[in-house]
Parts: structure tokens; sequence; C-alpha cells
């Protein structure tokens, strides 16, 4: 193998490559190191953190090392191995390449690396602080790097203070270290956090194998392969069937060439193919690994590297649609638990979603001209909604029907008044919990079998952190061995929810809380989503007892016109309306 000396970049070069903050927290650092060890041809690397990474960051890894000669040049900023001309931008299959990592990581910390490359002699190490080196020696090492990084941020003390507590800061490394894991399949994994071990992840002989270990074997039963190709862009992967959704899209987990990215444009492509399928505000799971020649993707849009720039936008998005669609069809029509969900072919199929792509595409387009990849797909649910302030008794207005199970129509005197019953079920519920006193508590249901559920290291972690706040919430949990909790008894208003999802949705709920660190908004959250969980939902039939009950219930709950998580809950057209639509005026 030939061996790539460092270089320092041309000026010219390194002034074309996207540049920025990289070091932001402990987990950028995470994802730094670990990319230089995977760049480096590593299959084991060990993670240590203290304290959340703050106090100090090791990663070992048994690749390729550092020449002694060059260990001290890595350090300085454009140092890299991985370019040499500008034309390499666009071939490059390496995750580093902007030679700035080393050099931004050490101007902000004290750094120990150790060195050594399988021929030679011997090891070296180095001591570098605040970017400056000040001590480089021979030491003995068996083959690979060790880099420690020690006092992140000790340079800038207030950018130190910004810094979350451990447990955050820790749950941000383990997040980096989930998608890491869930695409280099043939690296060993090892994670330890204050001295404990926290993860072990051998090396799988499959990806199916990866992912069943990281996302859990829930995941893999409940989800469908996709493999394809068309041209040289090739598609794989595992997206989940219909019914197996979550409240955000954390889930979803895209890969392109090897290398994570997040991006909206394929977001957009999951949610057309899904649209229809899965209720509003839910999103799939899926796992998709996409491989497109290195000329065909600009991966030098962002300094992260975490955005790409597709040059054939078209051909990618249908060939994920295509591909989604294909292996969903097979599932026929499902039954979900509430409701029917129709089969995907009554949609029309390509016609369906040509419209979505012209649309995506043009906004990609716009998007990209200004630099920003940013696709919002938040289509308006009710184009019109009542804005008037005065209290409306919901109970004196006349019941005409349900329209696809989902709406309730009604009549006053002079208009026509629709209402979204999970919207409304959900708001009433919502009210109620939040009046709960602690006393109510004691209607608790003690369940027969008390639930245990499984969670991934990270959200073990939250979810301890935030145990109060169920606990407010009327639920007897507790921990319950590694990563495990037991849930022995909820209140009588949550019987019968699905407590695994509602724990998994709860735990997504507290990660993305807690930048605000505002308790009174997580526990709004966690109550919408108790509230939500267990109203009547869409495609539900109601009987006109449970219309009549439910409308006495809005009108006991204290006004207001959305449901807890902001979408109106109710539409009226008035006589004006109506006028204008059959043209008398
Ligand atoms: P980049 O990865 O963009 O090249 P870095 O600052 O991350 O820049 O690293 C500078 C150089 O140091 C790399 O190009 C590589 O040659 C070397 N290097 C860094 N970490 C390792 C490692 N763990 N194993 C082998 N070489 C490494
Ligand atoms: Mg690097």
């Amino acid at each position: 193998m030939v061996i790539k000396r460092i270089k320092i970049l041309d000026e010219a070069i390194a002034s074309r490559i996207a540049a920025g903050e990289v070091v932001e927290r402990p987990s950028s650092i995470v994802k730094e190191l670990v990319e230089n060890a995977l760049d480096a041809g590593a299959d084991h690397i060990e993670i240590e953190l203290e304290e959340g990474g703050k106090k100090s960051i090791k990663i070992t890894d048994n690749g390729e090392g550092i020449d002694g000669d060059d260990i001290a040049i890595a350090f300085e900023r454009h140092a890299t191995s991985k370019i040499d001309a500008y034309d390499d931008l666009f071939s490059v299959y390496s995750f580093g390449f902007r030679g700035e990592a080393l050099s931004s990581i050490a101007s902000i910390s004290r750094i120990e690396m150790l060195s050594k490359r399988e021929d030679a002699l011997h090891g070296t190490r180095v001591l570098v602080e605040g970017g400056e080196i000040k001590e480089i020696v021979e030491a003995g090492s068996p083959r690979g790097t060790s880099i420690r990084v020690e006092d992140i941020f000790y340079t800038t003390p207030v950018r130190r203070k910004f810094l979350k507590k451990d447990s955050t800061e820790q749950a941000h490394c383990l997040d980096y270290i989930t998608r890491l894991a869930l695409c280099n399949y043939q690296c060993r994994i090892t994670v330890s956090a204050n001295n404990r071990s926290i993860l072990n992840i051998p090396q799988a002989k499959n990806i199916s194998e990866r992912i069943s270990l990281v996302l859990g074997r829930e995941f893999i039963g409940n989800a469908l392969p996709i493999d394809n190709k068309r041209g040289d862009h090739a598609v794989k992967g595992f997206i989940s069937k219909p019914h197996f959704t979550k409240s955000n899209t954390k889930g979803m987990f895209y890969y392109i060439n090897g290398r994570y990215v997040r991006d909206s444009f394929l977001n957009h492509a999951v949610m057309t193919t899904y649209r229809g399928m899965i209720e509003a505000r839910r999103y799939p799971s899926v796992v998709l690994y996409l491989d497109i020649p290195t000329h065909d993707v600009d991966v030098n849009v962002h300094p992260t590297k975490m955005e790409v720039r597709f040059k054939n936008p078209r051909e990618i998005y249908s060939l994920l649609v295509d591909s989604m669609m294909e292996s969903l069809a097979d599932t026929g029509p499902i039954a979900g638990k509430d409701y029917v969900i129709p089969p995907p072919v009554s949609r029309g199929g390509r016609e369906y979603y040509t419209g979505r792509i012209e649309g995506a595409i043009k906004r990609y387009t716009l998007s990209m001209d200004k630099k920003r990849p940013v696709i919002s797909d938040t289509l308006p649910l009710f184009e019109r909604e009542d804005k008037r302030e005065e209290r409306v008794l919901f109970s004196s207005f006349h019941y005409l029907g349900q329209i696809t199970h989902t709406y309730l129509i009604f009549s006053t005197p002079d208009s026509m008044v629709i209402i979204d019953q999970h919207a409304a079920h959900e708001r009433v519920r919502y009210e109620r919990l939040k009046n709960l006193s602690p006393t109510s508590h004691e209607q608790n249901q003690k369940l027969l079998i008390p639930e245990i559920v499984e969670l991934q290291p990270a959200n073990f972690v939250l979810l301890m952190d935030n145990m109060s706040l169920l606990q407010d919430a009327g639920l007897e949990v507790e921990p319950y061995g590694e990563n495990t909790i037991i849930i022995k008894s909820v209140p009588a208003f949550l019987s019968g929810i699905d407590l695994k999802a509602f724990i998994s949705d709860a735990t997504e709920e507290f990660s993305q809380t807690g930048k605000t660190e505002n308790l009174e908004a997580i526990k709004e959250k966690i109550y919408a989503l108790m509230a939500c969980k267990g109203a009547v939902k869409a495609r539900h039939k109601l009987s006109e007892e449970e219309v009549k009950k439910l409308c006495q219930d809005l009108d006991s709950v204290p006004f207001a016109a959305t449901c807890p998580h902001g979408r109106p809950l109710f539409a009226t057209f008035d006589i004006g309306d109506f006028e204008r639509m059959f043209k008398r005026r």
C-alpha cells in the first residue's frame, strides 16, 4: 500500500472547501476522531468518555497509524493526507478531507496522541496544549492511534459554560455512535462512560444483523427490505411497515456512499411514499443506504459534511419512492391498531407523486441556490379556521354526521361546523390531565403484568433524568436493570394504551426539549403526548352518543380552538362562504 504523507493544502484549495465550526460540543469531537479512525481503516474503535466527554474523550483505533515524522504536522491547519488537488474534492470517499479537525480540536483542549504504523520500529507520543506542541517522544505502542482529548474549551470558558449536563452531552455522543454503527457493520465499536462499559457492538456479518443490534429486533421484525438499482444509482436498506411509526423523524437514517447525511430532500421522498398510509404527524423508521457515483453528489456544501447536493435529484427521488412503494405494495391493506390503512396502490402510484416531486425539486433547487438546503412541507390542514374569540357551545350544534370516520359535521342556524374528532378528543384529555391533582393518582390502575421496556442506552439515560416528570403524570415507573425500566401502574385514564410506544415517544420528547431545560415546557409536551395516545383516532366510527359526549366534554374544558399540538380543532363555514362558493355573490 502506498503511504500518503500528510501535507498542508495549498491556500487556493483550502479556501474552496466549505469551512465553518466543527467543534461545537463533545459529540462533534467524537465524530471527527472516529471518522479519522475509519479513514485509517480501523476495524475496532474504542471510545471512552468521562463526564459526558467534557472532562475527556479517548478514542483508540487499530488503523494504519501516523508516521512519526508526520505526527506534528497533523495538528496544523489544512494538514491532510486525503486530498492533493482541487479535483480530488469531487471523488472523495474518505470522511475527512479538510485537514482542520485535529487543529481545531487541539486549539481548544489538551491532547495526548500515541500512534504507530505497522512497519515502524516504535510509536510516537505527542502532547499538544491549546494548539501548541509541547512534547514529541518515541514511545511503545501497538499498531494504530489513540488520542485523548481533555478539558474541552478550557481556553474559552464562556463556551464551556454552554455545554449541557453530562447526561445530555453523553446522549449526543451516543446518538452519533448509533448513526455510525448503523453503517459500519464490519467495525467493532466499544464505548465506556466514566470507566463503565456501556456499549459493546461486535463485528456483524451483515447490515441487518447490525441494525437489529443497534435499533432493536423490533424494528427489523417490522421492517421490509429494499434493494434496488437504476443505472449507477443504488439503494439498499430497511423501511418500517406502515403501522410501525414514531412521533418524529428520529428513526430516519440516510447514508450516501457510507456517509451519514441529514437531508430534507430524502425525508420528503420518504414522506411522499408513506403519505396516506400513516396518520398525520407520524413518521416511519427507515435506514437507507444510497450508492451514487461521487461525481453525482457534492459533499462539500457543509463543514460537517452532513448535507449534500445531488446532481440528479429527480432520479434519486423516483428511485427512492419507486423502491419503497414496491416493497410496501407487497404488504397489501394493513389493519392498523386503530384504523384501516388504504393499500398504497389505491393512491394512483406514479401520478400521485409526480406533483409532489415537481414541488420538491423546485424547492430543492431554490434552496440550493440560496445555499440553504431546506425543504419544508407543512401544508395547512384547513384552508380556513375560525378566529372568533367568543365562547362557542359545542353541545348546542345540530349533529349531521361523520365524514370518512374522521370529521364530524354540524349545522348551526347560520353556519356549518366541522370538528376534527381526534384533535377535539385530544384537547379534552389534555385539559383533564393538566388538572389532575397529585392525589387523583390514587385512581391508578396496577398493571396485571408490569410492562418492561428495554431502551437504547442514550434513551435510558434521558429517561432516568426525566423520571420524575413521568411520576408526576401518574406513572409508577422505575429503573429495572441495565437500560431497562419497569412500569407498574398507570393513571386509569391511560389504561389500554401502547405503553412501549408511549415510552419511546416520551424519550424522544425529552431529547428534543432537553435543550430548553424548561420543566413546564417538557411537562406540557408529555401531557400532550399522553392526551394523544388515548384519544379516538381518525378513521374511527363514532356513535351519536359518543359525539354528544365529546361535545359536552369540549364545553367543559377551557375553550381553545386548537388541539394540544396546535392544529385547529374545528372550522366554520358561514352563509357568506356558501354564497361565494355558489357564486351568489
Ligand atoms: P482530515 O481528516 O480532514 O484529513 P484531520 O485534521 O482530521 O484532517 O487529520 C489530519 C491528518 O492526520 C489526516 O489526514 C490523517 O493523515 C492523520 N490522522 C488523523 N487521525 C488519524 C488516525 N486516527 N489514524 C491515522 N491517521 C490519522
Ligand atoms: Mg478528519
